[in-house]
């Protein structure tokens, strides 16, 4: 199977600025759509497809590797959820021990030698990545011809454009080796003051575009307290229709 036809994209930003809840929403809604999505989760955090999972974590491939060896199969770190959403989890080592990008180096090594992609051949791949520091492990999306298409999550709030301005300068110091694009920012809104004006000077300054208006809603936690995203639990939401325009307009950058 060619895999180079798989649509791979990678979601960055700060941590706790809303990238796995704009990732696995956006997944539900890719799903909901009818592609086959897998969700892999780059974030030492490791709870970033547990809205998927109805609101369970799944066990990390660092930890499996650890557990089970040479005996490990892709059903010890693949898990399906909500949506037949393919769910992973990199993992991370002990806090204060180790790099906390090896997790994803090891899960990207152990998901290619058991063939992952040619075995679920999904669709679309979205890596859920921890942009805090774009180093060793937290760079592999962008190297190597991972992902192509990388879309920032950030609010109006200084440390996450700080953070967005950070990946953007990654991805061109990468860009020559892999052939990522930093197609644009996610705004998942703070309700700052005058936010939407921030955030739009700051992609100009950056060289890149907002593509979706996120905004903040009682929605997330409402569903996040039943343990999933939008798709699953609420009906009549608002937030079905941000996530799916999301969708679309990362669908039409292909
Ligand atoms: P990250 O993956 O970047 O660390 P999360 O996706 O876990 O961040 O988000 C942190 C918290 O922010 C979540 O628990 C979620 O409830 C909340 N959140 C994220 N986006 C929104 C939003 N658009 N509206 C309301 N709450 C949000
Ligand atoms: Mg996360």
């Amino acid at each position: 199977m060619n895999t180079e036809n798989i649509r791979k994209i990678a979601i960055y930003g700060k941590g706790g600025i809303g990238k796995s809840t704009t990732t696995s929403n956006l997944s539900a809604a890719l799903a909901k759509k009818g592609y086959r999505v897998m969700q892999i989760g780059c974030d030492p955090k490791a709870d970033s497809t547990k809205n998927l999972m109805g609101g369970k974590r799944i066990p990390t491939v660092l930890e499996q590797i650890k557990a089970k060896g040479e005996e490990l199969t892709l059903n010890d770190i693949v898990f399906e959820g909500f949506g037949g959403v393919l769910c992973v989890e990199s993992g991370g080592p002990t806090p204060g021990v180790g790099c906390a990008g090896r997790g994803i180096i090891s899960a990207f090594e152990k998901l290619e030698e058991l063939e992952a992609f040619e075995t679920y051949k999904p669709d679309i791949v979205i890596y859920d990545v921890l942009g805090d520091v774009v180093c060793g492990g937290f760079a592999m999306p962008i190297r190597g011809g991972y992902a192509k298409d990388v879309y920032v999550v950030s609010s109006g709030e200084m440390m996450s454009l700080y953070a967005a301005n950070n990946i953007a300068s990654a991805i061109r110091n990468f860009g020559k080796r892999g052939y990522a694009r930093l197609r644009g920012l996610v705004l998942n809104a703070k309700n700052i003051e005058n936010e939407r004006e921030i955030v739009e000077k700051a992609v100009q300054e950056i060289g890149t575009q907002i593509v979706c208006y996120v905004p903040r809603s009682s929605e997330i936690q409402e569903a996040e307290n039943q343990g999933g995203t939008v798709f699953e639990f609420l009906t009549d939401s608002v937030m079905q229709g941000v996530y799916n325009e999301l969708a679309d307009r990362i669908l039409a950058d292909a």
